[in-house]
């Protein structure tokens, strides 16, 4: 699908409050160290992923390297979740082929 965004987390500054999953379900969730990751659904993407850093099928890099296309129709509940991050560690972009292409690299 067209994607038009796409977001990452800086778990360096993530106070794991959990208001993203709160407003976004749909693109942030928690990780098992109480920080949170953003994920790539399978109702949007056809395959879930979630970029939390651990190896094998379904998951990605964390960090900037981790970065998950947004929905165009979660955009406003994502930025809207960018805006209410404490850490302000919530990063929305412009999509990037060649970031996405790196995920994997
Ligand atoms: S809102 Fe920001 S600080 Fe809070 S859990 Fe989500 S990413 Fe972390």
């Amino acid at each position: 699908m067209a994607t038009t965004l796409m977001v990452w987390i800086d778990q360096d500054l993530c106070t794991g409050d959990g208001i993203c999953s709160e407003i976004c379900p749909a693109v942030f969730e928690p990780r098992d160290d109480g920080l949170w990751v953003v994920r790539e659904d399978a109702e949007h993407f056809g395959e879930t992923i979630v970029f939390d850093g651990e190896e094998g099928s379904g998951h990605g890099p964390d960090g900037g390297r981790g970065v998950a296309r947004i929905p165009d129709s979660e955009i406003d509940n994502a930025v809207e979740a960018a805006e209410e991050c404490p850490g302000e560690c919530i990063m929305i972009e412009p999509y990037d082929q060649g970031a996405i292409d790196n995920r994997g690299a």
